[in-house]
């Protein structure tokens, strides 16, 4: 990593209990100017809570919490932040226009009203209360509020949950297009393809520690598997027994495998089946990485307590 890259924010050494629940276990995170981080993990891994710490609404048990080099319960360091949560209590009986100025209204240098409602795609709903919206409609609105004080630092807890295909699509393009004007951004996420979309560095959490961290294309390269898709009417359970193969199932005609050595697998298909068609080999998916990597982990640290 370029160590030279400002850092925005920052977990160090960052303990955290409910009650009996250790939600975060000995975390160091370093949030770097211009990037786009996604926080990936099952749930209850403690993506919430590490970045509720990081925007000052929770507090650690021990170690040490920054944001813009100060404490992030210090109003001067949350006015450069922006936020959408999973759960955001607005008041109903507020129109949607009276919500986003009151939110600019926290902020130095805020969007105008206009701008901050083209961004988000809420232009239609501006006097409309924010109670009698429908679910998509109130996310959209949330990511109003989240960008409206032009923040540095853009926080979005699953911020696609509720949104149709195209809303989503929408918000994807809008958050790349804050990134290219210079915005960093911290999102957390159970679609991986927004991850793939969005993100240019991957941190996965695991029961309150981050198993990894690194670029989407680092995290697929941990897993040494890849897919093998062909039309072959070969048995299932003799081709899995195949040196090099990890796994492989039946999907109608389709026999798909894994394999962490797919020359000799491709050579020995061919060889036992002359009518073989259709035959793809991809890299694994960013799913893929993610479910082998998680189970790995999972296991050991099993193992470990
Ligand atoms: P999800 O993907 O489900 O949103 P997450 O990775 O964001 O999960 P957290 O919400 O940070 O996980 O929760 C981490 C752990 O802390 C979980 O075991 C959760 O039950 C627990 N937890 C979170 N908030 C509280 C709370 N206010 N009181 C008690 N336990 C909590």
């Amino acid at each position: 990593m370029d160590r030279r890259v400002e850092v925005l924010a920052s977990l160090q050494g960052v303990h955290k209990r409910y009650g009996a629940v250790l939600a975060l276990d000995g975390i160091d995170l370093e949030l770097r100017a211009g990037q786009v981080l996604a926080l990936l993990g099952p749930n209850g891994a403690g993506k919430t809570t590490a970045i509720g710490l990081l925007m000052g609404l929770l507090r650690a048990d021990t170690g040490r919490v920054l944001l813009f080099g100060q404490d992030p319960q210090q109003v001067r360091a949350r006015r450069g932040i922006g936020v959408m949560l999973q759960s955001a209590a607005l008041p109903d009986t507020l129109r949607v226009a009276e919500l986003i100025r009151l939110s600019a209204s926290y902020y130095p240098a805020p969007r105008s009203l206009a701008e901050t409602a083209a961004l988000a795609g809420v232009e239609d709903l501006l006097k409309r209360r924010y109670g009698q919206l429908s679910g998509g409609q109130q996310r959209r609105v949330q990511f109003a509020l989240a960008v409206c004080g032009r923040p540095a630092l853009l926080f979005l807890d699953e911020p696609s949950v509720g949104l149709d295909l195209a809303a989503r699509q929408q918000l994807w393009a809008t958050v790349r297009a804050l990134v290219a004007e210079g915005t960093s951004v911290v999102l957390t996420t159970h679609y991986l393809e927004e991850a793939e979309c969005l993100a240019d560095r991957v941190c996965v959490m695991l029961r309150g520690r981050i198993i990894s961290d690194g670029s989407v294309d680092a995290l697929r390269a941990r897993v040494g598997h890849r897919s093998i898709r062909c039309v072959s009417a070969l048995d299932v359970a003799t081709v899995a027994a195949w040196p090099g193969v990890v796994q492989a199932s039946r999907d109608g005609a389709w026999l798909q495998l894994r394999s962490d050595r797919v020359e000799a697998v491709v050579r020995q298909l061919l060889q036992a089946d002359a009518a073989l068609c259709g035959l793809e080999v991809q890299p694994p998916g960013l799913g893929e990485a993610f479910t082998d990597l998680t189970a790995d982990a999972a296991h050991s640290q099993r193992e470990a307590a």
